[in-house]
């Protein structure tokens, strides 16, 4: 007790306010230690006051069940170590009535927590509450009735110090190894139901010490910044409805999503399959319907984790071997996520939507290609399990981003073309955010070998100024990538020594392509198409190609369908280049990476793109019109040729005669 005097600090002013947690949290201990001595003091003069079984005998009246023994501890303890409970609510006080009391523990049980409860409040207790609602209490349930006084809640943080000192090797006293291992390990907190009074108050101050914040439906003054707790101390006024996720999302603790529960197999092993034309069912996207994917951050409170919902019709109402519009919008909230992994989650889709079994999906963005196969519909699936499996991967898989997670699908075409619209401005932004960047300048560049599952040589390097071929990882998204998930496929490469600064070839990315292409490579040129041109993998937006007779050449784009001028079609090309190989004379590129400035550079650059397909050249002409005005050729969108010029390099050579392309004075292209 003396000990615990000690602890107190002077009494504060009115007007001191609180930025100041020191003193509070050793007036908080004191008040701990102080609960402690009293319990063992009640031990002693009333030993049959507490009923120490794992269950209570609520017929016979005892229902509180008192410490944990050492048998309980060793028991459920482990648990809290192999993960199966991730941590505890200690619930003080009393809901307004057993209904409310009812939800929130059942919530808790949901997220496989324990309950640990203790004190009451107007006459009543959660505990007694429960009771009179017909829920089962006692240790197997997960719901402890520790005792009726707020003393005893002093039981839920010495189960947390025996749990450290048993399992964490942690030794009796050091108090701030406990406060360690408990933030870290065990993700508790405290929920005030009722009037919060001195001995609460000193209660919730005192289990900061353990990095357990409290969450109170009262106004209570609240401690808000950030020091001891992972994020708040004490949050006041959270509506019943809100607790359980509020009190989730304050304590840090993330959901563990371990079953995916959609009817078909899914894995990495499914990634390759696929669908094939006699066994697909139906399609999204591809040329023959509209398919984009979208992913936001939202606010904690917008979205809910795990809501997925089809607007519109699903498979079941298509016609087999039809199409119909998607849309996969996704929304994300999380404490620690932020706008730049929007980019990072969104091209996940990719490969998540291909671990389902008898599913293949290609392409990002508003280019997206889903095809459904007989067998998949055959076993159940629908659009919702594209969101089960989102939902749950991103919460496996960015498990340190992540808390919550909405898919919404969208079959309806006014539905679609709306997220689409949408889309392209984000796209847009996220392209120009490394436009002021310029490749001299970086000597960090980055890989990307997401691609390998289908194109096992393939290595993008992508510099600021050379986005990735997909056209959804720039030099910033990679970044962000490698910030988020330090071992995986977006690696900082140190670009060394420049090898050749006109067709882009350096030491350090050369070294590294060796060993991530398990030695397919030994190097590439990152500014040109005709010499050791980068791979290119299946993803890509669009293809060059060289036009030897226009001295130039051209791109087409995946959405274009019809003849090309290198007598290629856009499925062709991807078919041939596609498999990760370095092809003189073609290279996948994204279609923002045509305006930027090194686009095949060390070929002569973007005066000799002659021929495009004009979906493409409208879609890139604001910055098309800017690039050539930059390069002195104000009018080359308009001498740049596209389908209704032709689609033979004859055809397309004469036009440039007769517009004067620059690409027919520049030095011969092959040399
Ligand atoms: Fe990464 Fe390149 Fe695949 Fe895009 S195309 S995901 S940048 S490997
Ligand atoms: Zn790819």
């Amino acid at each position: 007790m003396q000990f615990a005097r000690g602890l107190l600090p002077p009494h504060v002013k009115r007007v001191h306010h609180l930025p100041y947690l020191g003193p509070l949290l050793d007036a908080g201990m004191a008040t701990i230690l102080a609960f402690e001595i009293k319990e063992g003091i009640r031990s002693v003069v009333d030993p049959e006051f507490y009923y120490p079984h794992e269950d209570p005998d609520t017929d016979a009246g005892k229902i509180w069940l008192g410490p944990a023994d050492d048998t309980i501890l060793r028991k459920r303890g482990v648990e809290f170590v192999d993960g199966s409970a991730p941590g505890f609510a200690a619930i003080v006080g009393a809901c307004p009535d057993p209904e409310t009391a009812k939800m929130i523990v059942e919530d808790y049980q949901l997220k496989n927590l324990y309950i640990f409860c203790a004190s009451g409040h107007n006459g009543t207790s959660v505990i007694e509450q429960l009771i009179e609602a017909g829920v089962q209490v006692g240790w197997n349930t997960r719901i402890v009735p520790f005792g009726p006084y707020i003393s005893s809640a002093v039981f839920a943080l010495g189960f947390a110090n025996r749990a450290a000192m048993a399992f964490g090797g942690v030794q009796a006293g050091d108090y701030k190894k406990i406060l360690v291992y408990n933030k870290n390990r065990i993700f508790a907190f405290v929920n005030a139901f009722g009037e919060v009074g001195t001995q609460w108050g000193a209660a919730a101050a005192g289990c900061v010490n353990w990095g357990f914040p409290t969450l109170a439906d009262t106004d209570i003054p609240e401690i808000l910044p950030t020091g001891i707790c992972t994020y708040e101390h004490v949050v006041a006024n959270v509506p019943h409805e809100e607790i359980c996720q509020k009190s989730v999302e304050v304590r840090g603790l993330k959901v563990s999503v371990t079953e995916i529960d959609i009817p078909l197999s899914f894995g990495p092993a499914f990634e390759g399959e696929r669908v094939r034309g006699k066994d697909l069912y139906v399609q999204c996207g591809g040329g023959k319907s509209q398919a984009t994917e979208l992913c936001k951050m939202a606010e904690m409170g917008d979205i809910d984790d795990g809501k997925v919902e089809v607007v519109g019709p699903d498979i079941a109402d298509f016609e087999e071997r039809s199409a119909f519009p998607l849309g996969v919008y996704v929304q994300i909230a999380g404490r620690e996520f932020q706008e730049d992994f929007e980019p990072i989650l969104e091209r996940q889709i990719h490969h998540l939507v291909n671990y389902i079994q008898g599913i293949m999906h290609i392409g990002q963005r508003d280019i997206a290609w889903f095809r459904i196969s007989k067998a998949a519909v055959e076993k159940g699936f629908t659009l919702k399990d594209i969101g089960v499996v989102l939902h749950a991967k991103f919460h496996q898989d960015f498990t340190k981003i992540v808390d919550k997670v909405q898919v919404t699908l969208y079959t309806k075409q006014e539905d679609v073309d709306k997220l689409t619209k949408r889309a392209k401005g984000e796209y847009k932004v996220r392209d120009e955010r490394v436009e002021t960047m310029t490749d001299e300048e970086e000597e960090i560049y980055y890989s990307c070998t997401l691609c390998q599952s289908f194109a096992p040589s393939h290595v993008c390097t992508v510099s600021p100024e050379r986005t990735g071929l997909c056209g959804a990882y720039n030099w910033m998204d990679c970044k962000a990538s490698f910030e988020i998930n330090p071992t995986g496929p977006n690696q900082p490469i140190e670009k060394g020594e420049c090898l050749d600064p006109l067709l882009g070839q350096w030491k350090g990315i050369n070294d590294f392509l060796q060993g991530a292409s398990r030695g397919a490579h030994t190097h590439y040129n990152f500014y040109s198409m005709v010499h050791d041109p980068m791979t290119t993998c299946g993803c890509c937006e669009a293809i060059a190609a060289l036009l030897p007779t226009c001295n130039g050449v051209m791109t087409v784009n995946r959405e274009y369908s019809g003849e090309t001028p290198c007598g290629m079609k856009f499925t062709t090309l991807a078919g041939v280049m596609g498999g990760g190989a370095s092809s003189p004379g073609f290279v996948g590129h994204s279609k923002f990476n045509i305006t930027q400035r090194k686009f095949i550079s060390g070929d002569g650059g973007l005066l000799r793109l002659v021929w495009m397909p004009k979906i493409l050249k409208e879609e890139i002409k604001e910055r098309l019109e800017k690039r050539g005005e930059e390069l002195g050729v104000p009018d080359l969108y308009d001498k740049i040729a596209d389908e209704t010029v032709g689609t033979t390099e004859e055809e397309v050579l004469e036009f440039l005669q007769k517009v004067g392309h620059p690409a027919l004075e520049m030095d011969p292209i092959i040399g």
